[in-house]
């Protein structure tokens, strides 16, 4: 080693003692002959003095790497600094050795300056070197250790699938990759370990874990990486109920060590379609009340177009009929930049009568004067209404009720909300007149429902499970078909032929020929359980290298254009696959995809 000590272990007891650091310059002061170093390494930071005319006469500068060879003396009394874990102590210096210079830096490692994202990813390494970045990463390491020690309690086998592979069936599209050997061919690579982790139940394993990197090739979304981690988890012969038991010893691991939080055992749990009734979402956000009220029975005989709908909802944003003409108007803006018409509401007055509203004059008396008792709205309040197609109008809703909560300021950040949102759908239609896989189609539908979702598909409840934290999705799982009569049922709803569901997955539709066990599984979506434990507030800031919100990578400067000669070897243009190509935009020409600036 080049050194003896970590600069940030360092205590009063050291005092004495002779010792050899190594790390960065944080920060250097000059005091007249003394120049002050705070050096920081993995461990933490200590102050190291240098004096004398070297000194004073060196250029050393920010993010220099040194070494440094001292001792270690108490500090004079009245300048320890307690807010720093070495602040008792600091290393007097005989030598400092310069191991590697630093240019001018793109940005302050140390403090707190705002710096672009772009900027930061750029330069990712130096942003790793910044507290916060360190730390969520430690975070995320510690994570993987609590969840390797569950899984192995739990007697879980730990496998890598693929990355080379074919499609997966998970709805997106697929990263496609060349292959020099046999032009024209190309494998995928896996948006999740989903058929494999099938194959591994035939196989008879059991239990099986992996923390799996996954590729999809969707449309860069705020939050989204085009590769992101899964805990994935497969189990044979069992029930939903012990899927969700271990996914909870995981969460439960996982909170209370590196979040202080001990969640309640066992997490509640919500149908698919209570959790839209009543909060408008599949991922319901519990921190705070403000429920949807169905008013479709209450406005059954109303005389007013609008509400003589399919479904009539309100929520209600407490004390929101203080809120200005302005404030108003803006709630129908942001209405319309969701795709609605509007956002009807109605102000109730101090004695919980209608006084104003986009609608008010278009209900009748009796309309108005019991909507307050109707929706819960107290003296002061504001109700939103939404009508039309239940679905769409519930979501509309959904999405005011978390906007309100933003707007009042209803959500304690410290506390943390868990729930299971079980019996989802098995089928939604496709938009074109067909149906298509909620989940995805190896998804068993619940036993009432295994003889009954061929004829009634819009109908039909899988028994499938997501969990969900603070309104967010962090995994989502479901007991898998195992019989090929109902995988085929299954396939004939979502307009699958035979020729097509073998080209596809045929090898795992053989595999089930020679006795599969019931299994069933979930994924947790790894970086956004990271997330939410290292506090931060975006998944990329717990990726060591992600991609920046446009999906390009601003550090290497991926992905780039390949060159005539690299396209030949790869064998990307012999004819097979001309229609991925197309999807996959291979042919256009290098550049034609990229963003403008
Ligand atoms: N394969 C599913 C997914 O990636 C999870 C599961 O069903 O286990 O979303």
């Amino acid at each position: 080693m080049i050194r003896t000590h970590e600069a940030g272990t360092l205590r009063a007891p050291h005092a004495g003692q002779q010792v050899v650091l190594a790390g960065w310059v944080a920060r250097r002061r000059d005091h007249g002959g003394v120049v002050f170093i705070d050096l920081r390494d993995a461990s933490g930071v200590v102050q190291v003095v240098w004096r004398g005319e070297e000194a004073v006469g060196h250029e050393l500068r920010a993010e220099f790497c040194v070494r440094v060879t001292g001792t270690v003396r108490a500090r004079p009394p009245g300048n320890e600094n307690p807010d720093l874990p070495t602040g008792a102590v600091e290393v007097v210096a005989d030598e400092v050795e310069v191991l590697s210079e630093a240019e001018p830096l793109p940005f302050p490692v140390e403090g707190a300056a705002e710096v672009s994202e772009d900027v930061r990813l750029k330069y990712r390494y130096l942003d790793i070197r910044r507290s916060q970045t360190a730390r969520a990463l430690r975070i995320r390491s510690q994570a993987a250790y609590l969840l390797n020690d569950v899984m192995r309690e739990h007697g879980f086998v730990n496998v890598e699938t693929p990355y080379l592979t074919r499609s997966t069936p998970e709805g997106a599209r697929d990263f496609l990759v060349p292959v020099r050997l046999r032009p024209g061919t190309w494998y995928a690579l896996p948006q999740s370990p989903q058929l494999f982790k099938q194959l591994l139940m035939v196989g008879g394993l059991e239990r099986y874990y992996q923390l799996a990197r996954c590729f999809r090739d969707e449309d860069f979304r705020k939050d989204r990486q085009p590769e992101f981690t899964q805990i994935d988890i497969e189990m044979s012969f069992v029930t939903r109920q012990d899927v969700i038991e271990v996914a909870e010893d995981i969460v439960a691991r996982l909170w209370s060590e590196l979040a202080g939080y001990r969640i309640p055992r066992p997490l509640p749990r919500m149908t698919y379609a209570e959790a839209v009734a009543r909060y408008g979402s599949d991922k319901p956000d519990l921190r705070f009340g403000c429920e949807l009220t169905d008013l479709t029975g209450y406005f059954a005989g109303t005389q007013f177009r609008v509400f003589q709908a399919p479904y009539v909802g309100a929520v209600v944003m407490p004390g929101g009929a203080a809120q200005t003409r302005r404030e108003l108007d803006g709630w129908q803006e942001w209405a319309r930049s969701r795709g609605a018409r509007g956002l009807a509401y109605a102000l109730v007055g101090p004695s919980g009568e209608i006084t104003g509203g986009s609608i008010g004059k278009n209900l009748s008396d009796a309309e108005r004067s019991g909507l307050a008792a109707a929706t819960g709205a107290a003296p002061g309040d504001c109700i939103f209404f939404a009508a039309g197609a239940a679905a769409a109008a519930r979501e509309l809703l959904g999405a005011a009720r978390l906007e309100i909560a933003d707007r009042c300021g209803l959500i304690d950040e410290q506390a943390w909300s868990f729930l299971w949102v079980v019996d989802a759908p098995m089928f939604e239609e496709d938009g074109a007149g067909g149906w298509t896989s909620v989940h995805h189609p190896f998804t068993a539908p619940l036993p009432e429902w295994a003889d009954k979702f061929p004829a009634e598909p819009g109908g039909a409840l899988a028994d499938a499970y997501d969990i969900v934290c603070n309104g967010t999705e962090i995994g989502g799982g479901s007991i898998r078909i195992h019989r090929p009569d109902m995988q085929r049922a299954v396939f004939d709803v979502i307009g699958l032929s035979e020729a097509e569901a073998r080209s596809q997955f045929g090898f795992l539709l053989d595999a089930f020929r020679y006795g599969p066990p019931p299994h069933g599984g979930i994924a947790f979506g790894w970086d956004r359980v990271c997330m939410l434990l290292a506090g931060a507030a975006t998944i990329r800031d717990v990726i060591a290298f992600p991609k920046a919100a446009s999906g390009l990578d601003p550090l290497t400067g991926a992905p780039t254009p390949i060159t005539p000669a690299q396209r030949r070897e790869a064998g990307i243009d012999a004819a097979p696959g001309a229609a991925q190509r197309r999807e996959a935009g291979i042919d256009a020409a290098p550049g034609a995809a990229q963003p403008p600036g």
